[in-house]
């Protein structure tokens, strides 16, 4: 699976956490991040993770472009709930985009694991349209 992965500043650290206790399932799957999120995350676990463009310049965007293209199999965003985004319209449109394509999206610890845990367990893809499928109309 292609997983993407991404947390805003305040909550990198939190994200780091989860990679890390995580890193024997997350090891077996391909690793994406926004830029700083992937630097932070490859050097604190020394996975392999694609680094796209931070997210203020772009990175969130660039992963929505993956999810619309049916290259990105789910997101795990460590939003900040407390602290204003400059990007913020980068973020709506990717949890948008989520939503047209029904990608897997955990927007803190909670969710992410058990999205990690449901990968473990195999019962994940039934649940989600496959690539080929036409998102609704
Ligand atoms: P960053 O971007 O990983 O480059 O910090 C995350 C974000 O704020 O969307």
């Amino acid at each position: 699976m292609n997983i993407a992965l991404i947390a805003h500043d305040k909550k990198k650290d939190d994200l780091i956490v989860l990679v890390k206790a995580y890193a024997h399932i997350l090891e077996k799957h391909h690793l994406f991040a926004t830029g700083t999120t992937g630097k932070r995350i490859a050097e604190a676990t020394g996975l392999p993770v694609h680094c796209f463009q931070s997210g203020p310049l772009g990175g969130d965007q660039e992963i929505g472009a993956a999810v619309a293209r049916g290259e990105m199999d789910m997101i795990l965003f460590f939003r900040d709930p407390l602290t204003a985004q400059p990007h913020e319209p980068d973020v709506s449109a990717l949890m948008r985009l989520c939503d047209v394509y029904s990608i897997p999206l955990a927007t803190n610890m909670g969710g992410s694991e058990i999205l990690i845990r449901s990968i473990e367990q195999g019962d994940f893809e039934s649940l989600t349209l496959t690539h080929n499928d036409p998102p609704p109309a």
